[in-house]
């Protein structure tokens, strides 16, 4: 009965109830090389299956792996910018299992000595309601255990062949493709920080160019370790390991799950067995994989056929130097140079394009906050529509600036500056040849307005004492009418300040 109540609360009332949930994550990233991690087969997905191999990825005997210097190089951008520190040496080690997607009987990790370790990163993390929606955004420093480099397997496909009721087919076109795989302290004590924390991830190794981190394309995976104990307790409690977490959403959805499970059993007298257990989306449920005494040994000992890995000093000053502005410190900057708020600057920087082509409007409209508000509402709702990202905008920064002054200059109204928006979104038109195009020009001239404001009284003699004599509602009925004498045209602002002086002339 009481798993009910459980899920239907917000996490803290879970910790009220005097449990705490712990979670530690691992992600595998696969980094944006053109080859491979140990020789020169492609990385491109979506080719004939088992083209891109060659005999140290297909693991025949003799063949030997050489390290492809891109993928310490990406390794180090990824490092940096979740604040690793990098080693100075790092080992390559052999971790034994047998999958047929695996033909050398052995993965080439890093075990004992990883490429970087020791990262504390501060991510922003925000409590949700019940619908989901973020309540009040927090910092929170993460302890990352370590970032080391290793290679991915191949893949079993199950689907879509003949007889695939009695045959595995395998592709090997993954294997050896290069991966990071990052692991956390047990961090975490809610689903929704490890939420925010995957996000956080995804986004700063996008900015930086380690990885394009798209869960959809399987090039960012996640693992979670889930454990609950009573507060106050010191020591874990058995953790439960989660595999198959294709979104971030999931992933969450997973974990949260997982605890309802764990505080239920613990609390009608049961024990939690230590396992790995699968996220099954349909049924909204984890599902036992494999028990404790199915995990593998493994076995780890130093690849004898690589030399351990030695990273100067001046290679990684090089890398840094040429690490871009990194997101966090960018919204800082938004925040305080452009006066914006945490929100309008996070959303800003979601993305390094979407941040590049906001500080480039920002230069060509010379207006911070009208450039943030035209992007974030009008320009966001065109692209997504159209399924681009900002460094594919059909229009440009510049152009879009240079929308901006029109309406900022009163040329044209706001409302007639979204319409041109709309338009040089579809033809990739200027905005001037849309607004010579279309006759858009706005009437700012005082002198006009009054004309058509007198015009406009003197027709509608009625209604004008009807006002005189306190019906204030009818000022909406004027604005109306003198809009539309001027087929849209007239100043709205100008024909507001006219006609209140003019009524109670
Ligand atoms: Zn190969």
């Amino acid at each position: 009965m009481l798993y009910f109540v459980f899920k239907k609360k917000p996490i803290e009332l879970i910790m009220k109830n005097g449990w705490e949930t712990v979670i530690g994550l691992e992600i595998h990233a696969q980094l944006g090389t053109e080859s491979k991690i140990f020789c020169g087969c492609s990385t491109r997905f979506g080719d004939q299956p088992n083209s891109n191999t060659c005999p140290v990825c297909l693991g025949l005997p003799g063949a030997l792996p050489v390290l492809n210097q891109r993928v310490v190089e990406l390794g180090a951008r990824a490092a940096l910018a979740l604040g690793l520190q990098i080693n100075e040496r790092s080992i390559f080690a052999r971790k034994n299992y047998f999958y047929p997607d695996l033909p050398k009987g052995y993965q080439i990790s890093q075990y004992d000595q990883p490429f970087s370790a020791n990262g504390e990163l501060e991510i922003m993390t925000a409590r949700r309601d019940e619908a989901g929606h973020p309540l009040e955004w927090e910092p929170k420093k993460i302890r990352i255990t370590r970032l080391h480099l290793e290679e991915d397997a191949g893949k079993n496909v199950h689907e879509g062949l003949p007889d695939v009721d009695r045959f595995s087919y395998i592709d090997l076109n993954r294997a050896g493709t290069p991966l990071a795989e990052i692991v956390t302290e047990p961090e975490f004590r809610s689903s929704w920080e490890a939420h925010d924390y995957v996000n956080h991830v995804r986004r700063a190794l996008r900015w930086v160019g380690a990885s394009e981190a798209d869960m959809e394309k399987g090039n960012l995976r996640c693992e979670a370790n889930v454990s609950v104990r009573r507060v106050g307790d010191e020591s874990f409690g058995t953790k439960v390991e989660l595999k198959n977490l294709n979104s971030v959403r999931f992933m969450q959805r997973a974990i949260e799950f997982e605890i309802d499970r764990q505080i239920t059993l613990l609390e009608a007298g049961g024990r939690v067995s230590q396992e790995t257990r699968l996220w099954d989306e349909r049924a909204q449920e984890t599902r036992v994989m494999r028990s404790k005494e199915e995990a593998h040994d493994y076995r780890y000992f130093p690849e004898p056929d690589l030399a351990p890995l030695e990273v100067s000093a001046a290679f990684i000053a090089g890398v840094q130097a040429a690490m871009p502005e990194l997101p966090e410190a960018r919204r800082q900057r938004f925040v305080q140079q452009y006066d914006l708020s945490f929100s309008d600057a996070s959303q800003l920087t979601s993305e390094r394009t979407l941040a590049d082509y906001y500080e480039s409007t920002v230069a060509a409209s010379g207006n911070a906050r009208t450039s943030a508000n035209w992007i974030r509402s009008e320009l966001l709702r065109e692209l997504e529509s159209a399924g681009l990202t900002a460094s594919a905008a059909p229009v440009s920064p510049a152009e879009l600036g240079k929308l901006l002054r029109l309406v900022e200059e009163d040329k044209i109204s706001g409302k007639q500056g979204k319409e041109v928006l709309v338009e040089m979104f579809k033809t990739g038109k200027s905005a001037a040849a849309i607004v010579a195009e279309q006759g858009l020009v706005q009437v700012s001239d005082t002198a006009e307005i009054d004309r058509v404001i007198d015009e406009i009284l003197a027709a509608n003699q009625g209604q004008l004492a009807s006002y005189r004599s306190g019906k204030e509602a009818l000022f909406g009925f004027f604005v109306g009418q003198v809009m539309k004498a001027s087929k849209g045209k007239a100043n709205p602002r100008i024909v507001n300040e006219r006609l209140k002086a003019k009524l109670t002339e």
